[in-house]
């Protein structure tokens, strides 16, 4: 089985974070840096969609 494996930095604060793409071509990734759930997903070779989400209700999106 061959892993892709993904590095998008963090719209939010910035780190660079890995995490493995799944079998939709899609990759799920967690800041530990400021808690923000992360979803990438590549639409074509042009393009790609990146869904930001705080499930922390104290903090916000900057
Ligand atoms: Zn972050």
């Amino acid at each position: 089985m061959e892993v892709n494996v993904q590095e998008v930095i963090c719209p939010n604060c910035g780190k660079r974070l890995r995490g493995i793409v799944d079998e939709h071509g899609g990759t799920k990734l967690h800041c530990r840096n400021c808690g923000v759930n992360i979803y990438s997903k590549r639409k074509s070779s042009r393009c790609y969609v990146l869904e930001v989400t705080q499930p922390n209700t104290t903090q916000y999106i900057r």
